[in-house]
């Protein structure tokens, strides 16, 4: 997918906000939700998204939704150094296929980063999906700290 589109009101993340599939969750604000990534590329790999924008990428999404879902980012990632003592934390996010994304619902991505780890992004995560209750038990830490 370009650039470009239309914005889909099934992807996942438009259905993990209308509750219909599951997610492991972090936080939660009036306008925006943190989840842990299911396919995460680091332990305690989250993402943070907007909840009402329908902002497909960087470039469609409004100023305030763009002000609101940082402000998470940064709270959340507070609080991932306080539960998990990363080295760095690295924030990502993509616009458009060829630049990686994968699910067209504006969405950052925190990774808190060892050093010695390989640093890149590997196409469905470190390991694959992760189990859930060892995802549930990592934002029982995380959310701990919030
Ligand atoms: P993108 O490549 O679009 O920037 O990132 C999409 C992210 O969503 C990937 O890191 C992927 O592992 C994650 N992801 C895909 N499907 C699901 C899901 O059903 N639940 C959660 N929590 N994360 C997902």
């Amino acid at each position: 997918m370009s650039l470009d589109g239309t914005y889909d009101d099934a992807n996942i993340f438009a259905l993990i906000l209308q509750g219909k599939i599951p997610s492991t969750k972090l936080y939660e604000d009036d306008t925006t939700f943190a989840f842990l990534d299911i396919m995460p590329q680091t332990k305690g790999h989250a993402l943070v998204i907007s909840k009402w924008s329908k902002a497909r990428n960087l470039l469609e999404i409004e100023e305030d939704a763009l002000a609101q879902v940082m402000a998470t980012t940064k709270k959340v990632a507070a609080a991932i150094r306080k539960a998990l003592n990363p080295d760095g934390i690295q924030i990502a996010q993509f616009n458009g296929a060829p630049a990686g994304q994968t699910i067209f619902h504006l969405h950052v991505h925190i990774l808190p980063r060892w050093e010695g780890d390989p640093k890149g992004f590997a196409a469905h995560g470190a390991g694959g999906e992760a189990d859930p209750a060892q995802l549930q038990a990592l934002a029982d830490e995380i959310r701990a700290q919030l």
